[in-house]
């Protein structure tokens, strides 16, 4: 398909910062996993609005909800009021997420985004502890607001700031020595010995699989030792699920693997399941020390979202297979980027990832911008990663048809062996 929409493009490029520099069409529709620009040409979309659209773009079901909220004169915004979508919303994660896991969780809105949820975050586990540094670890990503941008493990987006972030200590993260070498110990060693000059922080933040830092996965027995050391030393465990959390991993929390009980728990991206701006800071009950008002912001809890946030819910509970189906596609499509990495061995690729949340380590150099490249040519959206952006990420919706999906990964395969 050839693509008119090119000098329309060169305009907003210049006007608008934003992702049309890598994928240089208009968009004008999308269903499921496919996204259709305004010449009529169509794209599979393994990016799902990096990790948004686990359900795809404008699913019948949740798309459905919404219309009828809408006629039915719906209420949109209700400030931090209690309505009905934010009820059924509520009462739909403790039935289908919390009981079933034998969780308890207090909620806090947090405004639209993923960095609202976690400045909220930095901020309660500073009061409760009344301690000021934070743990974060190399590569993590939290988001670009200036407390976000301080527990965010690369300079590139810290410099962004033209000041320098306080309040964070950096930690190596799962693997940063190697594979061999567990950095959970350098961790404990550093904070027990008085000479190191790290105080005890406030919390540790953390990703399970770091996204935006090149698809990192941390194992389960480096999480726990974390885990532990948090609990012996008084700090409060924050895991940032947004982006690994809603199911792309295969279970609904990510650290649902590795056994974790984190004290504050942090979800956004596909939590509405819609692309519908969400977030929502989880935190244990002893954790509830804001006074009314300490915490506000005016878009927290949008109720369109909350609409579409219920009916995801309802669809992972009673799709049984979802979790499953999200483990074996991510082994098929890991097993078939390792064949790609095999047959071109030339480069040394690495291909990293749980569940649906893959990775494909180009090593230095341009490649990996070659390969999206190419691969957006042959009508396959794919986006980078990393701290060198040296990692293709593949994140498809969860619900991808398992044709689209083969399709995506032979043009996937088409682009790797053209760049390489
Ligand atoms: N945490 C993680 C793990 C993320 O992946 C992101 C976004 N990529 C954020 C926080 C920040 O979310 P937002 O861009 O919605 O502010």
């Amino acid at each position: 398909c050839s693509s008119n929409s090119l000098s329309v493009f060169e305009n907003l490029e210049s006007n608008v910062r934003s992702y049309s520099r890598s994928f240089p069409v208009v968009f004008r529709k999308s269903a499921g996993a496919i996204l259709e620009d305004e010449d009529g040409c169509e794209f599979i979309d393994f990016l799902a609005g990096a990790g948004v659209l686990n359900y795809g773009h404008n699913d019948p079901c949740l798309l459905n909800n919404a219309v009828q909220y809408l006629k039915a004169n719906g209420i949109i915004q209700g400030l931090d009021m209690a309505t009905t979508a934010k009820r059924e919303f509520i009462e739909s994660f403790e039935e289908t997420i919390l009981c079933p896991r034998g969780l308890t969780y207090k909620f806090q809105f947090t405004g639209p985004t993923g960095a609202n949820a976690v400045e909220a975050a930095l901020k309660l586990a500073r009061k409760v502890t009344g301690r000021h540094s934070i743990i974060s670890f190399t590569n993590g990503y939290h988001g670009v607001s200036l407390g976000a941008l301080a527990v965010t493990g690369n300079r590139y987006f810290r410099d962004a700031a033209g000041l320098p972030s306080g309040g964070a200590v950096f930690m190596p993260y799962d693997g940063y020595w190697g594979a061999d070498k567990d950095t959970s110990e350098y961790l404990e060693k550093v904070l027990a010995d008085a000479s190191s000059g790290v105080d005890l922080p406030a919390a540790i933040i953390l990703e399970t699989v770091q996204a935006d830092g090149g698809i990192n996965p941390a194992s389960k027995g480096w999480l726990q030792s974390v885990e532990r050391l948090c609990r012996n030393n008084g700090i409060l465990l924050i895991v940032d699920d947004i982006q690994a959390g809603c199911g792309r991993t295969g279970n609904f929390f990510s650290f649902e693997f590795a056994d974790l009980s984190p004290d504050i728990i942090l979800l956004s991206k596909s939590l509405s399941g819609s692309g519908l701006p969400l977030s929502l800071l989880l935190l244990k009950p002893e954790l509830d020390v804001w006074r009314p008002g300490e915490h506000s912001a005016t878009f927290r809890g949008n109720n369109l979202a909350f609409v579409t946030a219920t009916a995801a819910l309802r669809k992972y509970w009673t799709n049984e297979e979802l979790s499953g189906r999200v483990t074996e596609t991510g082994r098929v499509m890991s097993e078939r980027l390792r064949q790609i990495a095999q047959k071109n061995q030339d480069h040394c690729f690495s291909v990293r990832g749980r569940g649906m949340m893959l990775g494909l380590d180009c090593g230095k150099g341009d490649l990996a911008h070659k390969i999206v490249h190419k691969a957006f040519e042959d009508g396959l959206v794919v986006e980078r990663c990393g701290a060198e952006d040296q990692v293709v990420k593949l994140l498809p919706p969860l619900t991808i048809d398992w044709e689209t999906l083969q399709r995506g990964l032979d043009i996937f395969e088409t682009s790797v062996h053209a760049s390489a």
